[in-house]
């Protein structure tokens, strides 16, 4: 029997309809370098119907051309965010950290029309924009000299000009709910990047997931420090999150060096924020060396790699902060788990829980394969490599055949660990970073996570280098607090306390930085790359 429900299509046009009228006295705030701009969601939705007349009109958007952004998290990139899907065409995010040449292959793949690009950044779209073949028009988002732009045979608009005058509403055409929305590419650790439509159902879905209260718990009188780009698997669905629920957005637009982030929570009363661990090491550093006021910042969801433990009790103890711990990939929209204990779990009880990855909603279903891929049970005790499925899990790659990161219907993750039967996922390690010794597996990111609760570790990155007894063994690359000195001995002697003795690293270096990815992630390779190449001391 068919149901006799409506089958009103989930679209962006919907979020961006409902949170510029019933949420229409919400605010996006934007951080200027010397305070904050503000604009309603109702003057967002009026600008976004703006954008989208002129998209249309001015420069032909038709269908589902690709609408590309090079742009900071800031109030006109939450407006491209709603007016390029509810007109029908494709959001692309590009990740403006990217390598050129990754940059240019990703606007090539993708065919783009179109980009945006924030005034702050032309210097940097002018290294690529003669490779983008099928860029037509290129449109300035606030100040910025566009002389370096011209030349690459591209159309040059300015933003705002291209709004003045244009009607303050559209009618935004119905949708196919599974047609494409918006697109963003892995960061390509290995390989090309990978290209993931997100389409307007899953974003939909994916947003009431995002505000739930066993995920971000979102509502009308937080306000949220977006720090996660919104080209980084579409700033983890808080913006959309945000028109659902009313939310106040805090963007930091390009001022996102520690003093900057703390000055934007103290200006804005930001209680609530997003970003990957490395960005909260560096605040963490930042407050106990000059101090600052994050006291109204009770919660933060932390994600993207694992989040050290010492990080969570750092942040806890000294400023009040929690940090919430959750998992997810460009390819689940991203979120898969958050972790939050079970009702009732208190003290190391529910510390246990929280130092895990997070436990899976309804909407994403979870398993593990083991080495041969049978599949093996929810225990909490056997390992393997963790595979989902749902309704904002992708199903494949945009032009691009990899049958290997699916299984039966499900993607392959490439992540390894347990989950719990009530649900809670622990990783031990992604599968290529995991250090195979003598035919043991050691966990890179235990190793990491114990170096890191060392009071003279300001970070630390464990990975496989080559061993001719064992396969390959642990090289520990350390970064110490400014001042402070400990030996490889010294080291060594502190984590046999913790891990068992034939895990312990014999390979040491010391470095000013651990070198990061276009998302703020330890980059393992270019630490594997150096070691090789005998560029490490
Ligand atoms: P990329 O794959 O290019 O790094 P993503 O941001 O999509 O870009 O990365 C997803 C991956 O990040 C996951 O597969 C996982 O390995 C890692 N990751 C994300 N969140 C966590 C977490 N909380 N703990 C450990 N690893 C995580």
């Amino acid at each position: 029997m068919r149901s006799t429900m409506q089958e009103t299509p989930l679209s962006i046009s919907t979020l961006l309809t409902f949170g510029s009228t019933v949420y229409g006295t919400s605010r996006v705030h934007t951080v200027t370098g010397d305070g904050l701009r503000t604009a309603t969601f109702a003057e967002v939705g009026a600008r976004a119907a703006q954008l989208a007349h002129a998209l249309r009109d001015d420069l032909g958007i038709r269908g589902d051309d690709r609408v590309a952004t090079f742009m900071w998290n800031n109030q006109e990139h939450l407006e491209a965010y709603v007016a390029v899907p509810s007109m029908g065409a494709v959001l692309h995010t590009l990740n403006i950290r990217l390598f050129p040449d990754q940059v240019t292959y990703i606007a090539n793949h993708a065919e783009d029309k179109v980009v945006l690009v924030d005034g702050s950044l032309i210097p940097l779209l002018a290294r690529v924009l003669p490779g983008f073949a099928t860029v037509e028009h290129v449109v300035v988002v606030g100040e910025g000299d566009p002389a370096p732009l011209e030349g690459a045979g591209k159309t040059i608009h300015r933003y705002e000009e291209l709004l003045a005058g244009k009607p303050t509403s559209y009618d935004w055409p119905a949708v196919d709910e599974t047609d494409a929305a918006a697109m963003c590419y892995t960061s390509g650790t290995t390989g090309n990047p990978k290209g993931v439509a997100y389409s307007h159902r899953s974003i939909y879905l994916h947003s009431m997931q995002v505000a739930m209260p066993q995920s971000f718990y979102l509502n009308e009188s937080n306000r949220v420090l977006t720090i996660v780009p919104m080209f980084h698997a579409m700033a983890w669905g808080i913006p959309y999150a945000a028109l659902l629920t009313g939310a106040t957005l805090v963007m930091p637009d390009r001022f996102l060096q520690p003093a900057a982030l703390v000055r934007a929570i103290e200006q804005s009363g930001a209680d609530f924020a997003g970003a990957v661990p490395t960005i909260w090491n560096d605040v963490l550093h930042h407050l106990d060396a000059h101090g600052g006021d994050i006291s109204t910042l009770k919660r933060a969801v932390v994600g993207g790699s694992a989040v050290p433990p010492a990080l969570m009790s750092a942040f806890e103890e000294r400023y009040g902060m929690r940090i919430i711990h959750a998992w997810g990939m460009t390819e689940t929209s991203p979120l898969g788990c958050v972790s939050h204990p079970p009702a009732g779990t208190e003290g190391e009880e529910a510390w246990a829980y929280r130092v895990t990855q997070g436990r899976f909603p309804a909407g994403v279903q979870a398993r593990l394969a083991g080495p041969d891929g049978e599949i093996v049970p929810n225990d909490g005790v056997a390992v393997g490599e963790l595979e989902v499925r749902g309704p904002w899990i992708t199903g494949s790659y945009y032009r691009d055949e990899d049958p290997e990161r699916f299984h039966d219907g499900w993607l392959r993750t490439g992540d390894v660990g347990t989950i719990t039967a009530d649900g809670y996922l622990t990783l031990s390690d992604r599968a290529k970073d995991v250090i195979k010794s003598g035919g043991e597996w050691i966990s890179s990111v235990e190793l990491e996570n114990h170096l890191m609760a060392h009071p003279a570790v300001a970070e630390a990155t464990v990975v496989a280098v080559p061993d001719p007894r064992w396969q390959e063994r642990p090289l520990a690359a350390v970064v110490l607090h400014e001042g402070c000195s400990v030996s490889p001995a010294e080291l060594r002697e502190y984590l046999s306390g913790l891990i068992p003795k034939w895990q312990l690293p014999e390979r040491w270096t010391y470095l000013k930085e651990v070198p990061k990815t276009s998302v703020g992630k330890f980059d393992k390779k270019e630490v594997r790359r150096a070691y090789a190449e005998g560029d490490l001391e």
